[in-house]
């Protein structure tokens, strides 16, 4: 008997703190998250494991960060509008951000020149800041729904269409059960190699998209920072269209909200 066993990232959640999101542009809501290395038994972690460090997780674009929980007074048990998170969990976000709110706040009235020197660096850092969520998807083997409907289907043919040929050609029915079977398979292999495709599509390219949507980005310009991301190793550099995000730019901007916090996932 094979047994499968290794070491594993364990991620448990510690609550809520305020912070800035630089993908968001603006002070949001986060969940603090421990994460540790633990043992684990067919991918059962043997506890929460030896700690090697702290993430938050924007509550509104879902992109993690390296997180230092000393910042904070404390996460808070339960997500409180935004305010209330600031004032609870972070008083001197205000104080530590000034500089980088009042760039954001200049920047989407228009009113900042940037230099054709500065514009290299603040395109490149969205793709940057979410490279380790794509380096984590692309770490395991990840299936979607189109997986699942896939297989669903491919079980579906294999009762029917045998049931169906043992009726009206019976001599066919090996032959019927064999075809229906290799097709279905491609078909499933086909929609797994396609999942990291849909996962940028969906995923990453709307966040990037937004992220970039103040700075009026070129397609020179996002061609540029995902070269340099393939040439240092970086996944999304290989994984990203710039097509993708282009499609996601031209839509209108989506309103400011009124609340800044998400119910709790
Ligand atoms: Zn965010």
């Amino acid at each position: 008997m094979i047994i499968v066993w290794g070491k594993k990232h364990v991620r448990r959640s510690l609550g809520y703190v305020a912070d800035f999101c630089p993908i968001c542009r603006r002070p949001s809501a986060f969940n603090l998250r421990r994460v540790g290395l633990a043992g684990h038994v067919y991918y059962i972690s043997l506890g929460e494991g030896d700690l090697v460090g702290h993430e938050r997780t924007c509550k509104r674009c879902d992109t993690p960060f390296e997180a230092d929980p000393g910042r904070y007074r404390g996460p808070a048990k339960k997500l409180a509008p935004l305010k209330e998170l600031i004032a609870q969990t972070f008083p001197d976000l205000g104080t530590v951000w000034r500089e980088r709110i009042e760039f954001e706040n200049q920047l989407q009235q228009g009113s900042v020149a940037i230099s054709s020197a500065d514009r290299p660096p603040l395109i490149l850092s969205p793709f940057l800041l979410l490279s380790p969520k794509v380096e984590r998807q692309f770490a395991t083997t990840h299936l979607d729904k189109e997986v699942g409907f896939a297989f669903a289907g491919l079980m579906a043919m294999l009762y029917i269409v045998p049931a169906i040929m043992h009726k009206v050609a019976p001599d066919k029915a090996d032959d019927a059960f064999l075809f229906v079977l290799l097709a279905g398979v491609l078909l499933v292999l086909w929609q797994v190699a396609m999942t990291g495709r849909r996962f940028m599509r969906r995923e990453i390219a709307p966040v990037v998209a937004q992220a970039l949507r103040p700075l009026k980005p070129r397609t020179s310009e996002m061609s540029r920072a995902l070269d340099e991301l393939r040439k240092h190793g970086h996944k999304i550099g290989r994984k990203l269209k710039v097509s993708d995000i282009e499609a996601h730019l031209k839509q209108p901007a989506p309103r400011p909200e009124t609340s800044t916090a998400k119910a709790p996932r």
